[in-house]
């Protein structure tokens, strides 16, 4: 999320005037980063994980589980607690590091220092969330469970479903039918944005996800836990008159998208010019690990259709007006805006000549005057359109005490527009003040249920973007096809039953793959591909030379032969002679290194998590729950998660957590869980 900031937070209208100040100052601030830092070059990989729980609050006896709404008093304990073991202890692992999130019953922790290239830190990557996980439990009254699921069951239900419960009237931020002010995070930036979206919209934001229907579920379903004739205020009126839709989940505030958790992944590039390479290869890759992470087929207490949260947290911040979106012509505002500002990447960015004009083929309104401003200043393109697009969108939260600021020594308003474009990959420029150089942040992944799902999933992206960056690997398709798979990768066991679009051809011409050999390490050596003596490292290096352009021209074909139609199974685990899968990939990259026969084990067992959710024998998180809730005895087959079936979910999710409950059909029987005695019933 980001720092907070302290001040007077505007309303939309106090905030209007300043928004083209905003805007300029903002740029003036990215131009001052750029003249600065655009040669800082020789940052080693640096990289670490956001991981983001629900703090869930059990009673036995009424057999409820909600969200505990005491993040304040929780991070106000776990802050201190957490800096003060790091100096107590000569743990191995530094202080992790609490964040305070949307939800007020939401935490967010990260490693204490990020993880470098070394092998040993990829395989302390388990333990460490571990820690923190486990330094989370030890803060949290008996009762109640730090858990990773990205979507509460029953967030927005009528009646209980927080600690303590606040009755909905009086949810003067989002003006929600079913969620209370007090949902979120009460620092004045989180009830501003909830406001500042509504009020720049002009109405509420509308998400209705399809219902998954069941054998009872009554047709048309019309929702009877909505109240429709509620008459508060004006926008009360806005699910009667068409908001809400039949056969859907109908969802009308930022909480329920901003209350998701996720896993994220940020990497240091040894500059700019590998930032942008690889921030572009994690573009396609966003959907397909949206896919196989799937875990949100639960919401407001009904089964939905689809298995993820993306399209419920782009409706949650859509901002847009009526104009914007297309359904007025353009008057007031000086734009169409295809997407919320919530969504999936608009545009390659890279110059390497791997990245063919025709992949950029999505519709990308940009700031013309923005634009000119940046080619002006001397930077190229792609990265003018990059932030010009950025800066399509308003500044939705302004502090009074912050307006002026020294564009020098501030990021201030560049990261007001940078930071509320969330999508799935996010380019970072350094910031000020600081040794952190040009990162890319890997955003699309719902968090596991389990340390272990997370940390497979974590080693499995660093792998991959090291094997994208040291084997020059090609994943460009054209960004609409990304789209496509987006929306593919969302609906009801996408990763078993979807096909998707990805490049099969993904290697470097002959000529280029030679310069991706290594030359320094102390190990042993081995022969590359290409036959020049490589020596193994015990170290994931940055900095990699340019990938040199095919010696018989540039690519010309039509860019619809490079990429196919193919299963998640096939994009993982390859396809015939020609596509080794991401996962062939990264065990050659594997090869590459100095890997010890234990190490090698325990790396294995993620990849074999991975590669088993993508051929289909271990099921997705989502597929799993939505079969727990259909199996479930209270279950009516009505579409329903009743408080019953929820309570028995959430058990069940902290006692597969700790390796109570086995589930072979989700994980390896070789999982054995996390720590066995800090279980919330038994505490
Ligand atoms: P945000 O919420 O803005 O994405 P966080 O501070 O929550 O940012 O997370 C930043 C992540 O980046 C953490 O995992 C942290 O360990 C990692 N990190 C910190 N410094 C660096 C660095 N120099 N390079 C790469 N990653 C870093
Ligand atoms: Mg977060
Ligand atoms: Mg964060
Ligand atoms: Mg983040």
């Amino acid at each position: 999320m980001g720092l907070l900031s302290v001040g007077t937070p505007l309303t939309w209208d106090e905030a209007k005037p300043y928004v083209e100040h905003v805007h300029y100052h903002g740029i003036t601030q990215f131009l001052n980063i750029w003249d600065r830092l655009k040669d800082r070059c020789g940052d080693e990989l640096l990289w670490g994980d956001e991981v983001e729980y629900m703090v869930i609050s059990f009673d036995p006896e009424s057999k409820n589980a909600v969200l505990s709404l005491r993040q304040t008093e929780i991070l106000a304990q776990l802050q201190p607690a957490a800096s003060e073991i790091d100096a107590k202890t000569d743990n191995s692992i530094s202080a992790p590091t609490f964040h305070p999130e949307y939800g007020r019953y939401m935490l967010e922790s990260t490693p204490g220092s990020p993880y470098t290239g070394y092998l040993r830190d990829l395989l302390s990557v388990e333990s460490n969330m571990r820690y923190r996980r486990n330094l989370a439990r030890k803060h949290l009254k008996p009762n109640e469970i730090p858990v990773t699921l990205t979507s509460f069951p029953r967030l927005g239900v009528p009646g209980v479903f927080t600690e303590p419960y606040y009755d909905p009237a009086d949810a003067k931020s989002s003006q929600s039918l079913f969620l209370p002010e007090e949902i979120t995070n009460p620092h004045a930036r989180f009830p501003t944005l909830t406001a500042n979206i509504r009020r720049r919209r002009g109405s509420k934001v509308a998400i209705n996800l399809p219902l998954f229907i069941d054998e009872r579920t009554p047709r048309p379903f019309v929702d009877p836990t909505i109240p429709w004739q509620r008459n508060r205020y004006p926008e009360d009126s806005e699910a009667k008159n068409g908001a809400a839709l039949i056969d859907h989940i109908y969802m009308d505030a930022m909480g329920f998208g901003m209350g998701c958790c996720c896993l994220q992944l940020t990497f240091q590039s040894c500059n700019v010019t590998e930032a942008r390479r690889l921030y572009d290869a994690l573009i396609p890759v966003g959907p397909i690990m949206l896919a196989l992470t799937a875990a949100s087929p639960l919401w407001r207490g009904y089964v939905a259709d689809v298995d993820c949260r993306w399209n419920v947290i782009a409706g949650s911040v859509d901002d847009r007006t009526e104009e914007e979106r297309g359904l007025k012509p353009l008057k007031e505002n000086k734009f169409r805006i295809p997407k919320s500002r919530y969504d999936s990447v608009d545009l390659y960015i890279s110059e390497e000549w791997m990245n063919r004009p025709e992949y950029n083929d999505n519709p990308l309104p940009y700031d013309e005057s923005i634009y000119n401003r940046l080619r002006e200043h001397g930077i190229d393109h792609l990265l003018s359109k990059h932030i010009s697009h950025l800066f399509v969108r308003d500044p939705i939260v302004i502090f009074r005490e912050l307006i002026e600021q020294d564009d020098t020594a501030s990021t201030d308003h560049f990261e007001n527009i940078q930071s509320t474009n969330w999508q799935t990959v996010r380019f970072k420029p350094p910031p000020p003040n600081s040794s952190i150089g040009w990162r890319v942040e890997f955003r699309s992944m719902e968090v596991q249920m389990t340390d272990f799902e997370n940390a497979a999933y974590a080693v499995f992206i660093v792998l991959l973007s090291r094997a994208i960056m040291s084997m020059n690997l090609n994943f460009y398709m054209p960004i609409s096809k990304v789209d496509e798979n987006m929306a593919q990768a969302q609906v009801r066991d996408a990763a078993r039953s979807s096909k998707f679009y990805f490049r099969w051809n993904v290697f470097p011409p002959l000529s280029s793959r030679a310069s991706s050999a290594h030359s320094s390490g102390t190990s042993s050596p081995v022969h590359g591909a290409n036959g020049v003596l490589r020596v193994k490292e015990r170290r994931m290096r940055n900095c990699y030379p340019p990938i040199p352009p095919p010696e018989e021209g540039l690519p010309h074909g039509s860019v619809d032969d490079e990429y196919e139609l193919m299963t998640m199974d096939e994009i993982i685990n390859g396809k015939g002679a020609d596509f080794p899968g991401l996962l062939g990939l990264v065990e050659s990259y594997l090869d590459t290194l100095d890997v010890k026969e234990a190490e090698r084990r325990k790396i294995g067992s993620y990849l074999n998590l991975i590669r088993r959710r993508a051929n289909g024998t271990l099921k997705t998180p989502a597929t799993w729950m939505r079969e727990f809730v259909r199996s479930h005895p209270a279950y009516k087959f009505d579409s329903v998660v009743s408080q019953e079936i929820n309570y028995d979910l959430m058990v069940a999710v902290d006692e597969i957590e700790r390796g109570v409950r086995r589930v072979p059909d989700l994980l390896p029987e070789d999982y054995t869980g996390g720590e066995q005695d800090q279980g919330c019933l038994e505490k």
